[in-house]
């Protein structure tokens, strides 16, 4: 039997567990088809894949793409993708810098909001040194007492209308999906449900996807509630898009789900990894 996970994170973004623990915790979950999607890099994507050699593991190279898309931020998950080609590893190249120039600006924020030292504090937190997040601004947070844990430090401080809060443009969704496509892999729109879209909306982004060459949607996620399972999967359906699932693992205190802990996806739905 198949126990799929198409969606983590390591220490070379925002996940607490180094690539190696990584996988050999999906490893000992049961987890037989994995892929690591780190946010906008690629970094982690090598080690990951000796570690699930050696454990004998089904493994696929990911990544997850910060977008901008009307005015919400999109995440879009590449799987089985080349992690060398050079389309796909430039334009992350040019997100993480973006990243770069953003952490400043909402260590700036905060400092204006009395927190000082945010962004060295943030620094300490990225173990990857060229993917600063505001999940390692919200540990510093945490680790200061300005929040009881990084929930709230979001709610209070790195949320829309919050001190630590900077507006800023990620790629756009073509980019995104283009530069899958490039580096052979399949583009899946994540945790749909999370996003502040109505309906219209939704039914705009789903079309937008599909025509510009987008494979799939993640249905089964963590982020997702058993009705939205269900009414995402409906939608998969109705655009002709196949149907992901993922943990959207980022450690062991910080995630809701754990690696491989997913129900099956509904009915009626075309599994992604049926391609790979
Ligand atoms: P960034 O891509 O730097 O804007 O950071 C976004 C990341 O922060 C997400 O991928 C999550 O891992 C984390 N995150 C976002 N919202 C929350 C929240 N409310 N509580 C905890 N973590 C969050
Ligand atoms: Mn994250
Ligand atoms: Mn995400
Ligand atoms: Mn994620």
């Amino acid at each position: 039997m198949l126990t799929v996970d198409l969606h983590s994170h390591s220490t070379h973004s925002d996940g607490l567990l180094t690539p190696a623990e990584l996988v050999a915790r999906a490893h000992a979950q049961g987890v037989t088809l994995y892929a690591l999607t780190d946010h906008d890099a690629l970094s982690g994507v090598e080690e990951a894949r000796l570690q699930a050699q050696a454990c004998g593991m089904r493994f696929v190279a990911g990544v997850e793409i910060s977008v901008s898309w009307q005015d919400e931020i999109l995440h879009i998950v590449g799987l089985n993708i080349d992690p060398r080609h050079a389309d796909l590893a430039g334009g992350l190249h040019a997100i993480r810098a973006g990243r770069e120039a953003r952490a400043v600006r909402i260590a700036a924020d905060l400092e204006r909001a009395g927190v000082e030292g945010a962004l060295a504090g943030a620094r300490r937190h990225a173990r990857n040194p060229d993917l600063v997040s505001r999940a390692h601004f919200a540990r510093h947070l945490v680790e200061c007492g300005l929040a009881k844990d990084t929930n709230a430090a979001f709610r209070r401080y790195l949320t829309p209308g919050k001190p630590g809060h900077v507006a800023h443009q990620w790629a756009s969704l073509s980019q995104a999906v283009n530069w899958i496509n490039a580096a052979g892999g399949a583009a899946v729109i994540a945790h749909p449900g999370r996003y502040k879209l109505n309906n219209r909306n939704n039914e705009a982004l789903l079309g937008e996807f599909r025509d510009l060459g987008g494979a799939g949607v993640e249905v089964v996620t963590g982020s997702h509630t058993a009705a939205q399972y269900a009414s995402w999967a409906r939608y998969a359906q109705r655009f002709g898009l196949a149907a992901s699932a993922g943990s959207d693992f980022h450690g062991p205190e910080e995630s809701y789900l754990d690696l491989g802990c997913l129900p099956d996806l509904p009915h009626g739905v075309q599994p992604l990894w049926s391609a790979f």
